[in-house]
């Protein structure tokens, strides 16, 4: 049979270990158990978790529902998105820990072997792959480079991620009794926030900046982030400095993307702006694809992954050309075109 080793279990990993179980492969699942912040998921998730022959009663059951966003984007006072009112469905804000043991379970019940422990190398041999972990040494005939935005496996192997920013989130978790049921955006002068509820009377808050604003400004460090965010008009500041997370955020493509025995999904292969609250559905869609594509032989096939970055590209900025209330260079550099750059 053959033995397909999936590299990162997140939604990307999990879902096509999924895929690839049901198609009747031997399929092991390597991650250390990363931590994640919480996401929200819009009502996309829906038809994403279809593809693995999954509802949304879970979701129900774990996590409290999104109802929408709310921003204050280009002008002054928020405006309103309301999922529902669309005819839309609704969307959650996902605990991400819980979300991604949920997937885990599945992967696991569908016959995935999970092993916990981090990839740290891989050779060729001559008939597949050996991949050394912290712990275990496993071999392959293929790869699935589901690693996140490190793509750890791939540019090991000499693929480049062209990136298109220098976006970092700065993130924290925060009590907040308030009952709110949209995602809360704020527009600001070098950069943007969000806030999202959380299970528990908690909310993520998330600045999003450039790398070298955001060393200019201070604002990976708690007194400046606090400060920055007590000045925002929505978005309700704790009384104490909060622990902070610093998390990569940059759009990039993955080149190649894939080779005949191995192929990256999700973040490792194109990670978006979180601005576009698209990332786990995607994820879970491109692992699906994945595993289609090693069950129909078509591997190291084109995906169209160039094309549609460049289409999200000029989504991206048609979205940044709506604020128009600062010349800084947060904002001018998201209202030119685009070239992405090998880092
Ligand atoms: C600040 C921020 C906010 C975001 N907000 C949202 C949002 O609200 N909604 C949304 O849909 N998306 C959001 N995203 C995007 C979303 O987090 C990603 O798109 C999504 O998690 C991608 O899933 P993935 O499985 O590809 O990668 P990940 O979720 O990153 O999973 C990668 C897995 O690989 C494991 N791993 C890493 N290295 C190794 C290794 N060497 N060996 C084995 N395992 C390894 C990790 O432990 C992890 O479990 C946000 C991103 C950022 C940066």
């Amino acid at each position: 049979m053959t033995r397909v080793v999936v590299l990162g279990a997140g939604p990307a990993g999990t879902s096509a270990a999924i895929a690839l179980r049901r198609a009747g492969y031997e399929v092991v699942l390597v991650d250390p158990a990363g931590v994640t912040a919480g996401e929200s998921v819009p009502p996309s998730i829906t038809t994403a978790l279809g593809l693995l022959g999954l509802g949304t009663a879970e979701l129900d059951r774990e996590h409290p529902r999104s109802l929408g966003t709310a921003s204050e984007w280009g002008a002054p006072g928020l405006a309103h998105r309301d999922y529902l009112l669309d005819g839309l469905g609704p969307g959650w804000h996902l605990d991400r820990a819980r979300f991604d043991r949920m997937l885990r379970a599945t992967a696991v019940a569908a016959g995935a072997v999970l092993v916990p422990d981090r990839h740290r190398a891989a050779s060729r041999t001559p008939s597949g792959w050996s991949i050394t972990c912290r712990a275990t040494r496993l071999t392959a005939d293929v790869v699935v480079d589901a690693t996140g935005r490190r793509a750890a496996f791939a540019t090991a192997r000499g693929a480049r991620r062209w990136f298109a920013d220098r976006l970092v989130g700065v993130t924290a978790i925060v009590p907040d009794p308030s009952v709110r049921g949209h995602v809360v955006l704020e527009a600001a002068e070098n950069g943007w926030w969000y806030a999202s509820p959380q299970p528990g009377d908690r909310s993520v808050i998330a600045w999003l900046s450039d790398v070298d604003l955001l060393r200019r400004d201070g604002c990976a460090r708690p007194a400046p982030w606090l400060a920055a965010l007590r000045r925002t008009r929505h978005i309700g500041a704790p009384p104490d400095e909060p622990a902070l997370t610093v998390r990569d955020a940059r759009s990039h493509l993955l080149v190649p993307d894939a080779g005949r025995d191995w192929i990256a999904v999700g973040d490792a292969a194109m990670a978006l702006d979180p601005l576009s609250s698209a990332g786990i559905a995607e994820a879970i869609r491109s692992g699906v694809l994945a595993a289609d594509l090693i069950a129909t032989r078509r591997l190291g096939h084109e995906r169209g992954l160039g094309r549609r970055f460049a289409d999200y590209l000029r989504q991206r900025r048609d979205l940044y050309r709506l604020e128009r209330r600062w010349i800084s260079p947060f904002w001018t550099r998201r209202w030119a075109v685009t070239t992405p750059r090998p880092r």
